[in-house]
């Protein structure tokens, strides 16, 4: 089994009724971008920018940020990468002492993007370093926990003023450098047509929107039975930011957990993603099964997983689906 797969370290990700699907890698070390290289990635779909602060007891200086992202794009050898802003806040540990103390809600508090725009100046180190190291390769960059357009439109100010630094310094600029949202505040999913006119491409962060949604925390296995993927009010709002994508012809991926989870790749087919980004360990894996599943018989049994009351029933309806015409 393990030799079988590993031939599919080259192959093309292909459905059975031949869609092409783009299988991107979550990262956040060298060791992640190698792995993503040999099982064949189309890119990075996430890179985590958060343990860079982390490892560091002082923030991270901005020619250490670049020379880490620098690294990153040209270890991906001209494959696009998508490095996500700093995500600090809520469960991800605080070592540069950033994070608001005394928060009551740190999950509901000031985290992700929220944080940064507090922080301009430290954003700015960030942002100075993203552009640089764009120079190298295709760069897209990503915004976690984006709530309303404002922020978007903040962080995009914050590029500019970034680039017009730069250029008075004589620093070699990226022509083009798409911004876009991450979906995983259930108002931004809800609201996502607001959105979306200032994004050039969307991220579906299932952890954190499952979470919000069903109002359970991503960590606790006491809520197991209530945090799962499966959950219709998830499902619903899945299908509505991907069709909405589809309608402003900007690109969806989901970088979740369940992207690298072969349970969950039929019904990530049948709402019509064609993005997945995954830990790379995953993707010989959801390669092969995206191979066995019919994308287009997926599709038309949406409704019926749309239609379902609880997670039970989408479990049933997408048991029988498969078992009967997949
Ligand atoms: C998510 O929330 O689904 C996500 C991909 O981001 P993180 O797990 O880093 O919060
Ligand atoms: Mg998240």
């Amino acid at each position: 089994e393990g030799r079988r797969l590993a031939l599919l370290a080259n192959a093309p990700t292909r459905t059975r009724d031949g869609l092409d699907i783009r299988l991107l890698a979550n990262a956040e070390s060298p060791a992640d971008v190698a792995l993503a290289r040999s099982r064949g990635a189309d890119g990075v779909g996430l890179y985590r920018t958060e343990f860079l602060f982390l490892r560091h007891k002082d923030l991270p200086t901005e020619d250490e940020q670049f020379i880490a992202y620098r690294d990153l794009v040209l270890g991906m050898g001209g494959l696009p990468v998508t490095i996500r802003t700093l995500d600090l806040g809520a469960d991800k540990a605080d070592a540069a002492g950033l994070v608001m103390q005394g928060e009551e809600n740190p999950a509901l508090g000031v985290r992700g993007v929220r944080l940064s725009l507090r922080y301009p100046a430290v954003f700015s180190t960030q942002i100075r370093a993203i552009l640089r190291a764009a120079c190298y390769g295709p760069v897209r960059v990503l915004v976690p926990m984006v709530t309303q357009p404002d922020e978007l439109i903040a962080v995009r100010t914050l590029f500019k003023l970034a680039r017009q630094e730069l250029k008075r310094e004589n620093i070699d600029l990226p022509e083009k450098l798409p911004l876009g949202a991450m979906i995983e505040v259930p108002a931004a999913a809800i609201n996502v047509r607001a959105l979306i006119e200032h994004a050039d491409f969307l991220a579906i962060g299932t952890n954190d929107l499952a979470q919000y949604v069903l109002a359970a925390d991503r960590g606790n296995d006491a809520l197991d039975n209530i945090y799962t993927p499966l959950q219709p009010a998830l499902l619903r709002l899945l299908s509505h930011v991907i069709s909405a994508g589809r309608r402003a012809k900007k690109p969806v991926s989901l970088c979740g957990e369940i992207g690298g989870d072969v349970n969950f790749t039929a019904l990530l087919l049948a709402l019509g993603l064609n993005e997945f980004s995954m830990h790379p360990s995953q993707i010989l894996q959801v390669r092969d099964r995206l191979a066995t599943l019919h994308r287009a018989d997926l599709r038309r049994h949406a409704p019926a997983l749309l239609r379902a009351h609880t997670h039970e029933e989408v479990a049933a309806t997408l048991n029988a689906i498969l078992g009967n015409t997949v």
